[in-house]
């Protein structure tokens, strides 16, 4: 008969609250002198691409995981230190696909517009009035959200290529970091503007996160640029996104060259591009679409267009807030999802989503799940939970790290509270609101709630 796994101090029969120390000591406590190994325990753990493990443990050593299962097969070693999360569901840290991290401090400072033209003339008056400064406090705000809300890993769109290495070292999120790139008067060539990006992409210090390049859309680039940007991306094994058939405006632009973006943009870049097929054929014909390209939004499509994406292995990002502050039609998801493309979810920026009643929206990934759940009751919860960790792992390359919770993959992940039925787990993953408990990014803490605690315990 095998020995009875051996139980922290304080243990009692089921799941029960932690003893509690402040959270903050403990995380100073395990970054200064780190154990050799730590087990996690809570009520339920997540780890996505297997069943959900009620009264589950999991085992980190180093900045990895190396177990996880049921914690009566948790066994602890003699020197190992013990968490029990208690009533908490432990989850994969999130991965957010699209963001914008310096427009955080924009919250509500733009209406709905009414054409997107519209809209683009407005932020681009709002930042006008801002410093640089300004920008970079508003970047360290949303990193911060991100941690709160138990992001681990972001894909963010960079306009302020001066402070990015400092930025980056700033966090200890793991920052995608895509240089957004523009022009459409062709006063540069899209060749030094990729060789000046590549230079500035290769000049950043080491980190755990990656960088790439985001051709802004098919409206604020030429053909040249997007063919360029995929061909040197594609060169240096870097990701590619673009914000892809966002609007009504840009889908009439492209597709039957006319409307507001048409006439708008007309006398601003060549137009020889429009009126030659939908932004996803044009994405298409100049070399975007592939397994390593995540196309943001697509919430306008034509015939062929979902099957298109999905013969090329591109992902799709939707970012249910910023479509609910624009007022699209329906998301395609149904579509995108039955053609097999891998659909994933950002947050985009907070100067897009909507102000809640009562409520200050922050950059979280739990937010947008619970925004998509309201409108789409055919996604299942477990469904939005995947689109939130594996899928958005899926699009970055980076799903053999993280996303999921198994042996080998990073420590990367987060805790709620959540007292519920095994059958509920989900549910209540989507329906979370506020902070998350804790946030653990390569086997450290990262994040916590004030107020919440941990128990570090020898076993
Ligand atoms: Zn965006």
């Amino acid at each position: 008969m095998p020995p009875a796994p051996r139980k922290p101090v304080g243990w009692s029969e089921g799941p029960s609250f932690p003893r509690f120390i402040q959270a903050g000591l403990a995380a100073r406590l395990l970054s200064i002198n780190p154990p050799r190994s730590i087990l996690l325990r809570a009520r339920h753990v997540v780890p996505v691409a297997s069943p959900v493990l009620p009264d589950g443990a999991l085992r980190i050593a180093g900045n990895r995981l190396r177990w996880v299962g049921p914690w009566p097969d948790a066994q602890p070693g003699a020197d190992e230190e013990v968490i029990d999360l208690g009533d908490a569901i432990l989850l994969p840290g999130l991965v957010n696909a699209h963001c914008h991290l310096d427009y955080t401090d924009l919250l509500g400072q733009l209406a709905p517009p009414r054409t997107f033209p519209d809209w683009i003339k407005s932020i681009l008056a709002a930042k006008s009035s801002w410093t640089e400064a300004d920008f970079v406090r508003s970047w360290l705000h949303g990193a911060r959200q991100l941690l709160d809300h138990g992001t681990t890993t972001v894909a963010n769109i960079e306009a302020q290529p001066h402070a990015l290495a400092l930025l980056r070292e700033s966090t200890p999120l793991r920052i995608h970091s895509f240089l957004e790139l523009t022009g459409v008067r062709l006063r540069r060539e899209p060749a030094s503007i990729l060789d000046e990006a590549e230079a500035l992409l290769d000049s950043l210090p080491p980190h755990p996160g990656g960088v790439g390049i985001s051709p802004h859309a098919p409206y604020s680039t030429v053909p040249e640029l997007l063919r360029l940007s995929a061909e040197h991306a594609r060169r240096r094994g870097w990701r590619l996104t673009t914000h892809l058939a966002e609007s009504r405006e840009e889908f009439d632009m492209f597709m039957y060259r006319r409307g507001p973006m048409y006439e708008w943009l007309r006398h601003q870049r060549p137009d020889d591009d429009c009126g030659q097929g939908s932004p996803i054929q044009h994405a298409a014909r100049h070399g975007l679409l592939g397994p390593d390209f995540l196309a943001v939004h697509v919430n306008y499509l034509w015939d062929d267009d979902a099957r298109l994406l999905a013969h090329h292995g591109t992902s799709v990002v939707h970012c249910p807030r910023s479509h609910a502050y624009f007022r699209h039609q329906r998301f395609p998801g149904q579509c995108l999802a039955a053609a097999g493309v891998n659909l994933c979810l950002g947050t985009d920026s907070l100067a897009s989503t909507r102000l809640g009643i009562g409520t200050r929206p922050e950059l979280s990934l739990f937010a947008e799940m619970a925004e998509l759940a309201a409108r789409d009751d055919t996604v299942d919860p477990a469904e939005l939970v995947r689109r939130a960790t594996l899928n958005g792992a899926i699009a970055l390359g980076l799903d053999h790290e993280l996303g999921t919770l198994q042996p080998g993959l990073l420590a990367d992940l987060c805790a709620i509270p959540g007292r519920v039925g095994d059958a509920d787990v989900h549910d209540a993953i989507v329906h979370h609101r506020g902070p998350v408990t804790t946030t653990w990014i390569g086997g450290a803490p990262a994040a916590h709630a004030p107020g919440s605690a941990i128990t570090p315990q020898h076993a």
